[in-house]
């Protein structure tokens, strides 16, 4: 056996809170009402960073009229080099002056500006019916935002932060867990065990991309494993959902790959929307559909789901 492989002791011994116990356990995340792994489908859908108060409110409406059950948005990103993040820009629209490109925020000043777009996903989440999900970085930042989000998403960067694991674990909120890119299953459902094992059992899991040697495009930096989605449907009962957006980076690949996933029998998508794709997003400019692609997505996947017993 590949020890990055799952075996039998594993989940008996190490697994023993993900893992099955009957072949029909099944988990269902409630996220302020709205239900993740039940018999029907689940798509989160927004913009990569929260642009502006103007931008997460329309993005809001447009995507609650198409039918999505919940809103993404970053407040703080995970970025390569400590130079140019993007959340440290004024709001779109505003007229302060952008900072120089070789500015570095201070945790401080990243800390304000990110409290100030809670604020805005918060009140469009609220306004639209949506419960809202984005990421957390900082151990150090969960009582801020705990006051603003309904689910916490743990990046793919951050899968194995133990710190980070433990303190999600402690807010008893919903945890939207992403698969590292160069990580098994094993070890995945390793770090949900660690979030369950610290007290937190609503967890949903979230593949987006794994790392081989080819990607058929330069700018589809991951592959999407649709695999992974009867593989952990095997062994273990937490919903799972996929991100095409982040595993190919590539707006004409997403779609297709949206309705691989709930063809696959994934429990929902977690895909990026945004009004101006052309270049328009301050960060993952390539990947978002638009309004109109969002919404024939939309009509796709209730028919795929409706084959499936699943409604949207
Ligand atoms: C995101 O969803 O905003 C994100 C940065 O995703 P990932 O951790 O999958 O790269
Ligand atoms: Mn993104």
């Amino acid at each position: 056996m590949n020890l990055k492989d799952i075996g039998e002791n594993d989940l008996k011994s190490n697994l023993k809170l993900v893992s099955k116990k009957k072949p029909d356990q099944k988990t269902v995340v409630d996220v302020k009402n709205h239900k993740i792994g039940g018999d029907k489908l689940t798509i989160i859908a927004g913009p990569c960073t929260v642009e502006s108060k103007e931008q997460i409110m329309d993005i809001a409406k447009n995507i609650s009229e198409r039918g999505a059950h919940m809103m993404r948005g970053g407040v703080f990103k995970p970025i390569t080099f400590p130079y140019g993040d993007p959340l440290a820009r004024p709001d779109k629209g505003s007229d302060k002056s952008e900072p120089d490109k070789d500015y570095i925020p201070d945790k401080k000043e990243l800390l304000k500006t990110a409290e100030r777009r809670l604020k805005y996903m918060a009140e469009a989440g609220k306004k639209y019916e949506l419960p809202v999900v984005t990421e957390v970085i900082y151990s150090d930042t969960f009582d801020m935002m705990n006051k603003y989000v309904d689910m916490f998403q743990i990046g793919y960067r951050s899968m194995m932060n133990f710190d980070l694991l433990r303190t999600v674990a402690g807010t008893k909120k919903p945890v939207l867990l992403k698969r590292h890119a160069g990580e098994s299953l094993r070890a995945f459902l390793g770090a949900a065990e660690h979030i369950i094992a610290h007290g937190n059992p609503n967890i949903v899991l979230c593949e987006r991309g794994i790392m081989v040697p080819h990607t058929h495009r330069p700018e589809s930096r991951h592959i999407l494993d649709v695999q992974a989605v009867p593989a952990l449907n095997e062994y273990t009962h937490l919903p799972v959902i996929l991100d095409p957006s982040h595993s190919t980076f590539h707006r004409p690949y997403v779609a297709p790959m949206s309705r691989a996933s709930i063809a696959a029998g994934a429990d929902g998508i977690e895909i990026e929307v945004h009004p101006e794709i052309e270049g328009g997003a301050w960060v993952d400019p390539l990947n978002p559909l638009d309004y109109t692609e969002f919404k024939k997505l939309m009509i796709e996947l209730k028919g795929i789901g409706k084959v499936l017993g699943k409604s949207i």
